[in-house]
């Protein structure tokens, strides 16, 4: 029994310890978007700061149905095997909107469910993007300062939340199935340049030479894109994530891609840009909720938008004469 109210000394040394029920309350916390509570996580998340970033990053997209949470309960085995420690968290927005998830119930991973070196936390509900984003990317850290090792971030190919995985991991993985014809289902021009991983799942179900062609029109596809100098180039991997067939191929895509961005480099420069851009987004975003917070401010705002509804005057114009009411200097 863990009593009710922990300290922030009392999560930190629960975290530091490994301890699964305090790191599910450490992540309570940074789910919180209550202020006091904030100012807790905040002063957690700098406490654990030390401890973090040890760890593979990897960020798993894909439409619903494609197989991604038997992908993970299947992969997350085979990590486990290759002696990792393995958290897998989720960006999840649909979550709000819906109730309920498009990434569904954890539950469902019963390879993983209640093995010793894995955790598992589902998206936090009730939050908009940017909100599960940041909370995800704060629990990854407490993950990283508990010892997992392998973090994966499941996340929905709807949206921007994709974007939000590619911005807090080392490498994104797209998993998708044949399509009717021979194409991929769902990839999106938009995704291509942020894909490090193509995996074809249910290859069970496919035919051998529509694979094949598959495959060769992918490679085509991919010589359209200028050729990636600090990461490997992006394969085209099949597998059986429910008979567990494949994974090889994957693990060795991911030695070899860890291995190459360590070495040159790059893995380092990204995760602190990544970091970087965590910190202004967040800031802009704190500027923004302070803005309309700003009661001259909004009627001010609502006096522009009847100028330029009304074509006194320009957009561009307005916003400008709004941002020097700012007296921002
Ligand atoms: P998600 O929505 O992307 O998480 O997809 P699920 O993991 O829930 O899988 C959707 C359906 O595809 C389920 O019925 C799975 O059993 C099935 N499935 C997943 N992987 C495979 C596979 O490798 N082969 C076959 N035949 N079915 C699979």
């Amino acid at each position: 029994m863990i009593k009710n109210r922990l300290t922030i000394q009392e999560l930190k040394d629960g975290v530091l310890a490994s301890n699964k029920a305090i790191l599910g309350r450490a992540i309570s916390l940074v789910e919180s978007q209550s202020e006091k509570d904030r100012t807790n996580a905040l002063s957690l998340v700098n406490e654990v700061l030390p401890f973090s970033g040890n760890s593979f990053r990897m960020g798993i997209t894909g439409a619903p149905g494609v197989g991604k949470s038997t992908f993970i309960d299947g992969f997350g085995d085979f990590l486990l095997s290759q002696g990792k420690k393995v958290a897998i968290l989720a960006i999840d927005p649909s979550s709000k909107i819906s109730g309920g998830s498009i990434l569904g119930d954890k539950t469902r991973m019963e390879k993983l469910v209640g093995r010793k070196n894995v955790f598992i936390r589902p998206s936090p509900a009730g939050h908009e993007l940017g909100g599960v984003a940041q909370s995800t990317l704060e629990s990854i850290l407490l993950c990283e300062a508990a010892g997992y090792d392998f973090i994966i971030v499941e996340t929905v190919g709807v949206g921007q939340s994709e974007t939000a995985a590619k911005e807090m991991t080392d490498m994104l993985l797209f998993l998708t199935i044949a399509g009717a014809g021979d194409d991929l289902q769902g990839i999106k021009r938009g995704i291509m340049e942020m894909i490090d991983l193509v995996v074809v799942n249910k290859s069970d179900q496919i035919d051998s030479q529509v694979l094949s062609k598959l495959i060769g029109n992918f490679n085509q596809a991919l010589h359209l894109f200028p050729p990636r100098e600090f990461r490997p180039a992006v394969e085209i991997l099949n597998c059986s994530a429910i008979n567990s067939i494949g994974f090889d191929q994957i693990w060795s895509f991911v030695i070899k891609y860890e291995s190459k961005v360590k070495e040159n480099g790059s893995f380092l420069n990204n995760r602190n840009s990544q970091a970087l851009n965590w910190m202004r987004r967040s800031l802009l975003n704190m500027i923004q909720k302070h803005l309309q917070k700003n009661e001259m401010l909004k009627s001010n705002i609502e006096k522009f938008e009847n100028l330029v509804t009304s074509k006194r005057l320009s957009p561009l114009d307005a916003a400008k004469q709004i941002f020097d009411l700012l007296n921002l200097g």
